[in-house]
């Protein structure tokens, strides 16, 4: 594997933050920050004993959290019908439980959807009215392997690309998948602040990680675009999305909405981001959602 910059190949770091769980370094070119030491997490199929904490992690955000992800789904669906009117043929890489299929089929019952997931843990975890559209294997490439080239006119990433080791060659094969005029929507968590919210997530989930198990590269938002843009994708929206327009998110990366009913720290907190628009102010956002056309 190549040893530069996962977002611009660029060959010169330095380091952003150093805790306990890893090294975060930022690329001198592009601002991208990435942890490279713990790469190793990703490797799903061949579980490494790091990867029983993602498990771990996705299985408490899942638990108990149907309507939670549904209600992430549909705010997804909203936001790509409102920009590129109703899609004909999604295809979906990294969609956990499917609930983005489930959302589409609600509005746009004629939309078809494919799904592709990865992680067993996962994949088991879909229930049966989803399974059918949704493709397992053990690698990225299997799974896309089993897809049509230039046959999708919207493919959706929703939360993935901070999981992989080479975002610019899966983004690559992903393209193959689209059709010529089709949209992709990447949805990745914002970093602009990391190291303030390392601190932030700590006092928000005890007994929680320095961050989220399995991410590795960490976006903010100009490193996103020229990512999308290197691959030859024309940007057509791109929006920093503040946590109070996502409350559904916020809940799941609290640990879901058992674990968020028990925190009342974290609610007075997020009740107070909503109730003063201060992320508006400061230009802060939870979300990154980057809207690209071939
Ligand atoms: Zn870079």
């Amino acid at each position: 594997m190549a040893q530069g910059c996962p977002f611009c190949q660029g060959v010169t770091q330095k380091v952003y933050c150093t805790t306990s769980q890893g090294t975060i370094l930022e690329c001198t070119a592009c601002g991208g920050r990435f942890a490279r030491d713990r790469r190793d997490e990703v490797q799903l199929d061949d579980p490494p004993a790091a990867s029983a904490a993602i498990n771990r992690e996705y299985a408490e955000s899942y638990a108990d959290a149907a309507d939670t992800e549904l209600a992430i789904a549909r705010n997804v669906v909203k936001f790509v019908v409102d920009r590129v009117g109703p899609p004909a043929n999604v295809l979906e890489v990294g969609c956990g439980q499917a609930q983005i299929g489930r959302a589409l089929g609600e509005t746009m019952p004629a939309a078809s959807y494919t799904g592709i997931e990865i992680s067993k843990e996962l994949f088991r975890g879909i229930d049966s009215g989803q399974k059918a559209q949704v493709i397992h294997a053990p690698t990225l490439e299997q799974a896309l392997a089993q897809v049509d080239d230039g046959h999708y006119d919207l493919v959706v990433m929703h939360h993935v690309l901070e999981h992989l080791p080479a975002p610019a060659d899966t983004l690559a094969l992903v393209k193959r998948k689209m059709r010529p005029g089709g949209n992709i929507f990447i949805e990745v968590p914002n970093e602009q602040w990391k190291r303030p919210l390392i601190s932030l997530r700590h006092l928000l989930k005890r007994g929680g990680d320095d961050w989220f198990p399995g991410h590795i590269n960490f976006f903010t938002r100009r490193p996103l675009e020229s990512l999308v843009r290197s691959q030859g994708l024309r940007i057509v929206a791109s929006k920093v999305v503040p946590a109070a327009d996502l409350p559904a998110l916020v809940i799941k990366m609290l640990g879901g909405p058992r674990a968020y009913r028990e925190n009342p720290l974290a609610r007075m907190v997020f009740g107070l981001l909503r109730l003063t628009q201060v992320e508006r102010v400061l230009g802060y956002g939870i979300s990154l959602r980057c809207i690209a056309r071939t």
